[in-house]
């Protein structure tokens, strides 16, 4: 590393690379199979990549609308009206960003000012909290704990003052695989109703829901959506993480602060991708089948670890198992992981970097986005431990 010439004074002193890329390059480094970043290991649809090329060649490559390009925005407007019987106005409440991690920071940006109180569920996804942080916000924790990783609402009555800006909640819930219930949105809605509590609700694992189960989206309940703004990811929807495409929805009011700093985040996104996704949403069954095609490689995986030591914990959404070890190893789950890519050839992440007390509950997160030979050659890795 060359000397620093200016003296620097970090405004992340405490982030480092994250669990996800050190993972996978020690997977690379010993040649372990890769279960461990969230991203599927088969081919995305080729007539989607057919359908950007054309948009190319007919010439839409100039920036598109700063909000994003109308025919996307009415084909989600269309799909939220189909899912979630929910009309929002393409014109005003729907932004196309760079991946739903970009629409996460945006909103915090757009809304946290310094010593805002931002509720946090943990284990949480890594990007809410350096994001929350950066603008001077406070974090304060809810922990979740293993097996059910249920909410306890009265804990979160507790935190709710008139500090409280915004609470963020993740439904199907990575890494934990849980989602909310119809009951965790009532209670929900009953406690941000006449706060001024926005809910930024991460729902990139939307269509992901197992066992005849409904996603419950902030947007079905009349109250809760007026002071919610949802996330959503197509790099989860349509096999595409890395295009980082995504977008949010939300009412006018909070839409229009949201876009003030998006215009001068990134302006505007990829504008033949966004053409290529709307003709390709058009036909529904796009994205129909993602929970069946899920639930099935979910299966698949707890099939090919049946006796084995490690013990799976219920899995209802999302495309990754917890699996406990506790019963094999002593060591912290840190540890365990390096462990297992070492001398064992298989990657996962473990569970206590989702924590800010880095709580150890001897979990590891397996990602089962992944072809049936993977995961059966997984499983056949896991049986021999
Ligand atoms: N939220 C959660 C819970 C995620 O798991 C991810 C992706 N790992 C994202 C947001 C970000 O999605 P994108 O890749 O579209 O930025």
């Amino acid at each position: 590393m060359t000397k620093a010439a200016i003296s620097i004074t970090s405004k992340l002193p405490k982030v480092g690379t994250s669990i996800f890329t050190k993972m996978s390059a020690l997977a690379q480094e010993y040649g372990a199979l890769n279960l461990s970043q969230g991203f599927p290991d088969f081919d995305m649809d080729a007539r989607l990549i057919e359908l950007v090329h054309n948009y190319m060649k007919k010439g839409a490559n100039q920036y598109a609308p700063m909000a994003g390009a109308l025919p996307l925005r009415q084909v989600l407007s269309d799909k939220m009206e189909r899912l979630y019987g929910v009309s929002y106005d393409p014109e005003s409440e729907i932004t196309i960003t760079a991946g739903g991690t970009q629409a996460l920071y945006t909103a915090i940006s757009a809304f946290i000012r310094e010593d805002d109180e931002v509720i946090v569920f943990t284990p949480a996804y890594d990007s809410y909290v350096p994001a929350i942080e950066l603008h001077g916000g406070k974090p304060k924790y809810v922990s979740l704990k293993a097996p059910d990783y249920r909410i306890d609402w009265d804990e979160v009555k507790k935190l709710v003052n008139h500090k409280t800006r915004m609470m963020i909640i993740n439904t199907p819930h990575n890494p934990t695989g849980t989602i909310m219930t119809e009951s965790d949105m009532c209670t929900l809605e009953r406690i941000v109703a006449g706060n001024s509590i926005i809910v930024l609700s991460d729902e990139v694992y939307e269509h992901l829901v197992f066992d005849g189960k409904t996603h419950e989206s902030v947007s079905k309940y009349p109250t809760l959506r007026k002071q919610s703004l949802a996330v959503f990811s197509f790099g989860k929807t349509l096999h595409i993480t890395g295009w980082k495409m995504g977008y949010i929805v939300g009412p006018e009011y909070l839409m229009n602060e949201f876009r003030k700093v998006h215009q001068f985040t990134v302006f505007s996104c990829n504008h033949p991708v966004q053409l290529a996704i709307a003709e390709y949403l058009q036909d529904t069954s796009s994205y129909d089948y993602l929970g069946s095609f899920y639930q099935n490689k979910r299966d698949v995986f707890l099939d090919a670890i049946k006796g084995s030591s490690f013990v799976p914990i219920r899995c209802e959404g999302t495309y990754f198992q917890l699996l406990s070890y506790g019963t094999i190893a002593e060591d912290k789950d840190v540890v365990y992981a390096e462990k297992l890519i070492k001398e064992k050839g298989i990657a996962a992440i473990p569970i206590s970097v989702f924590y800010n007390t880095q709580l150890d509950q001897k979990i590891l997160r397996f990602c089962f986005a992944k072809k049936n030979e993977t995961l059966l050659q997984a499983g056949e890795i896991l049986k021999g431990i």
